[in-house]
């Protein structure tokens, strides 16, 4: 007994000589940065015009970036190049702030294992995959991205990874696993029951095992909450509209949720599991394919923002078969797909929040621009429109917009270039040449 109590008061004083260290680090960098401030080296970068992110365009802008930050936004004739200042000459490009993708699923990639990659398949593949897609997805102009349910805790591992500077990648919202109900979409279907194999996500039914999951996933460093509250296009045995929680089990997680200062975002489809989770007080809907009028009006009243995951549901019906979805899958989505058109450009239309999200999985890393054009299509929404939902309406979504998701003086310097304009192109994000993350340049034309 008197051993472990020695035992335990070391291990305090460890702990205690930890913090200490950890005190003096914070204040060394503290002190750096203030005295780093007056000297750090000034980079100009000039461009045709400046997208800022909240619907305003500047004409010939020129925004100075100093450190990690935007120190000034203006146009020649009110900005001064300072002497000394490094230039980066973007001329015929546009420059816009970093985009945001606030649905992704990094650690998933094109297999060969399909419906077995989950016995084929170790924690280590997603991590690998996770690192592959981070980079694809920098590249594409994507400086900040919230996973939608990663098993293993890959995105956190991968996130914090990311930000020791050991891999490049976007900056991460990591959500651990998604909660879902047992025989629902986060739930592996279809197998026999003397086999115990684990979902997608963490499986848990009740009101106390889903607070339990809340707490689990916030103790090991998630951002935000995912919860499946609707059945799914990507799996077997659940029509897309039915509820998969009911209400008391929506609103536990959440209120789990609020009180651990984590945002919720619900996979819902269509129906009664969509409307649940809007009472319920989610942050985010995701995919909201067969969104009716009762729930756009519930949407609009409870500020519910739409993450409409355009591009896998318009490619899982184009080029599904030959990208080896199960036909299954291809049949759920082909059997809505006009539908679910008309339903997000109605909500859209009558004025429901949307923040942009690919549900990028297998080939579509790397490609996550293409949603922009989708949004001008499908929604409705003008190209400039379709710009913010990817920036400042993401930033807002994700509760980082004091920090990010515009150009502005002040906020952290994650910007993208592509060449031309557009305004009068919106295809032209798919192809961004040029991408800051926190004043360091990335890609380069
Ligand atoms: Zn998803």
């Amino acid at each position: 007994m008197r051993r472990l109590l020695r035992r335990a008061h070391h291990a305090r004083a460890l702990l205690h000589a930890a913090r200490t260290v950890v005190v003096a680090a914070a204040m060394t960098c503290s002190m750096i940065t203030s005295l780093g401030a007056q000297a750090a080296p000034v980079t100009v970068i000039r461009a045709d015009r400046a997208i800022i992110g909240d619907g305003t365009q500047i004409a010939s802008p020129l925004v100075f970036v100093q450190g990690e930050r935007i120190t000034a936004v203006g146009t020649a004739a009110q900005l001064r190049i300072p002497a000394g200042a490094k230039v980066i000459d973007l001329s015929g490009y546009t420059l816009m702030p970093g985009f945001m993708d606030a649905h992704t699923h990094l650690a998933s990639i094109d297999n060969d294992g399909g419906d077995l990659a989950v016995l084929k398949e170790t924690p280590a593949h997603g991590a690998i995959y996770a690192t592959i897609n981070a980079k694809k997805t920098l590249d594409a102009g994507f400086t900040t991205v919230r996973e939608a349910g990663t098993t293993d805790y890959v995105d956190v591992v991968v996130r914090d990874a990311i930000n020791r500077g050991l891999i490049p990648g976007p900056r991460i919202h990591a959500s651990g696993p998604a909660l879902g109900s047992t025989g629902g979409h986060a739930d592996v279907n279809g197998w026999s029951p003397f086999l115990d194999i684990p979902g997608t996500g963490a499986i848990v039914d009740g009101v106390d095992a889903i607070r339990k999951q809340v707490r689990l996933n916030a103790k090991y460093g998630a951002d935000q909450i995912k919860i499946v509250a609707t059945g799914g296009i990507l799996s077997v045995g659940d029509a897309v509209g039915a509820a998969q929680f009911d209400a008391d089990e929506l609103k536990a997680a959440v209120s789990e949720a609020t009180r651990l200062g984590r945002k919720v975002m619900a996979h819902a489809h269509a129906g009664d599991g969509l409307k649940m989770a809007v009472l319920a007080g989610v942050a985010s809907i995701e995919h909201g394919s067969l969104v009716d009028d009762e729930a756009i009006a519930l949407m609009k009243a409870h500020g519910t923002y739409l993450v409409p995951t355009l591009i896998i549901l318009e490619e899982i019906v184009t080029d599904g078969a030959r990208k080896g979805v199960p036909p299954n899958s291809v049949a759920k989505a082909t059997a809505i797909a006009a539908e679910r058109r008309i339903r997000l450009r109605t909500a859209y239309q009558r004025g429901v929040k949307f923040a942009l999200g690919t549900d990028a999985t297998s080939d579509i890393h790397g490609r996550n621009g293409e949603e922009f054009k989708y949004m001008v299509d499908i929604l409705g929404a003008t190209p400039m429109e379709s710009i913010t939902i990817g920036t400042m309406n993401a930033a807002t979504l994700l509760g980082v917009d004091k920090e990010l998701g515009s150009v502005t003086t002040g906020k952290l310097a994650d910007l993208v270039a592509v060449k031309g304009n557009p305004l009068t192109d919106i295809a032209l994000l798919a192809h961004v040449q040029f991408v800051m993350k926190g004043g360091a340049v990335v890609k380069a034309p």
